[in-house]
């Protein structure tokens, strides 16, 4: 049987490399590490994590990662199964010994008789055979070159500016409206495209203050080359002048309060939507390299904002992703060239966790085809299928940005309240109804 060849053996490649080799095919894992470094990796092991240590929560009943755990676990993922074995003690959270972590899963790769790790760098995009791609953020040069060449210059992000994205039901709508500015659009929908949030003009000198003052991250060494080009972070707007905001992604022309007609907003933050369901949000303009809890604090002085619910937060890094919502089939196949696959950050997923599973998912597509059969994607109330339709599908491809899992991808329950107050019962709900979905997809295997 041909092998399945893989590029990167990280937290995506080292999971496809043991899914495809548990199904009985042949693997052959490239890796460019340690001949070939980044300015993040410190190892030549496999599944080396890059910062943090931990998988976040292990609740698969109340949290969305939890359940991602979940069924990876059920789906016999090596990345979950070392983790377990190298857990450290962290409450709620899977937090993992890194080092001993990424050497087990070096060496039960290196064990498995079906897997052949070969050293070095790929740069070219391979004509035929069955290759997955998982490269990740910081994919090398050479070979992002090639892939842009591939998918044009705009289809490969070397930056992720992600601004901050909310979850709909936790904005109060007693404050905010929806309108697009000059009710620009052909239908109502279009006309109702944003939600607005007013600031009078104290609201706004304060907001202004708090940014000034808050904490923020800075850049690693190695990881600015080729920035800046028309994403500046909402805090360098505002050292640039108190009134830059006003004048830029919160101006308050065109639009007008439908709770206070008469009252004209001296600043607005827009929110526009950020996936089909409508059920998330993204704060338009507003990346940033503010800490995550200080943006917190910060965005909830936004009127309408006051209670929000953060499906992720904004951040400015190194990241190569692909705009996977127009490049990538179900099969998360590149469209121009459905020998290749995607897997893991590079495919516009975030986190080691998410990276992963996707990893897991792209391993048994792949080796479903070496086999002569086609495995279709988990269905998308479970959490696995939910971040895999959001990339190849769900997400807006004009303002695609990388993605961790979480209930808003989910599509909603009938007959659950919606709102903060009605988590208690919504998120059991979606979990149950994931794991019984994910069996069912696991046994039609
Ligand atoms: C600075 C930084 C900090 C991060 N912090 C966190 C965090 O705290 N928590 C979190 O969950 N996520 C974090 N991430 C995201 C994290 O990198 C991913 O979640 C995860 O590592 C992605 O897994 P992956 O397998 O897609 O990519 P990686 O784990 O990066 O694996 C890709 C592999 O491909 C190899 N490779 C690249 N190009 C080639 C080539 N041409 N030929 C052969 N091999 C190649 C690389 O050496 C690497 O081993 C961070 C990312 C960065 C860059």
């Amino acid at each position: 049987m041909q092998p399945v060849h893989i590029i990167g053996a990280g937290l995506a490649g080292s999971e496809a490399a043991w899914q495809i080799a548990r199904a009985g095919v042949p693997v052959v894992l490239h890796e460019m590490r340690p001949a070939v470094g980044t300015f993040a990796h410190k190892t030549g092991d496999c599944a080396e994590m890059v910062c943090s240590n931990s998988f976040r929560s292990d609740d698969d009943e109340m949290n969305a990662v939890g359940q991602l755990h979940w069924e990876m676990r059920t789906a016999d993922g090596l990345i979950m199964a070392m983790a377990d074995r190298y857990r450290l003690p962290a409450g709620g959270a899977l937090a993992v010994d890194r080092d001993a972590f990424s050497q087990a899963v070096t060496a039960a790769l290196q064990a498995e008789p079906l897997i052949q790790i070969v050293p070095g760098e790929i740069s070219d995009l391979p004509d035929e055979g069955n290759w997955i791609i998982a490269t990740g953020p910081l994919t090398s040069d050479a070979l992002a070159a090639n892939i842009r060449a591939e998918t044009g210059t705009e289809a490969l992000a070397f930056f992720d500016a992600i601004a901050p994205i909310v979850h709909a039901d936790s904005i109060d709508m007693s404050v905010a409206w929806e309108q697009s500015r000059y009710d620009k659009g052909e239908t109502e929908a279009e006309r109702r495209a944003y939600i607005n949030c007013p600031m009078t003009k104290a609201e706004y000198e304060a907001f202004i203050d708090a940014l000034l003052a808050a904490d923020k991250t800075e850049f690693r060494e190695g990881e600015t080359a080729g920035y800046f080009d028309g994403c500046l972070p909402i805090e360098v707007m505002a050292e640039r002048g108190r009134e830059t905001l006003r004048f830029g992604p919160m101006k308050p022309i065109g639009l007008t309060n439908s709770h206070k007609p008469e009252e004209k907003a001296y600043a607005v933050v827009q929110l526009r939507r950020d996936n089909a369901l409508g059920t998330l949000y993204n704060i338009v303009g507003f990346q940033t390299k503010m800490k995550y809890g200080a943006q917190t604090d910060v965005f909830r002085m936004i009127p309408g904002l006051q209670d929000a619910s953060f499906a992720r937060l904004g951040g400015i890094h190194r990241n190569s992703f692909l705009n996977s919502p127009t490049l990538l089939d179900d099969r998360m196949r590149l469209r121009s060239r459905p020998n290749i696959r995607f897997a893991g950050q590079v495919t516009g997923v975030e986190g080691y966790v998410e990276s992963a599973a996707i990893g897991l998912l792209a391993g048994r597509m792949a080796a479903a085809q070496a086999q002569g059969n086609d495995l279709p994607p988990p269905p998308y109330t479970t959490a696995l299928g939910a971040l895999v339709n959001h990339i190849t599908g769900g997400a807006e491809a004009k303002t695609f940005q990388p993605m961790n899992v979480n209930f808003g991808l989910f599509p909603p329950l009938e007959d659950v309240k919606s709102g903060r107050r009605g988590r208690k019962d919504r998120y059991p709900a979606y979990t149950q109804r994931a794991k019984h979905d994910f069996r069912t997809w696991l046994t039609a295997q």
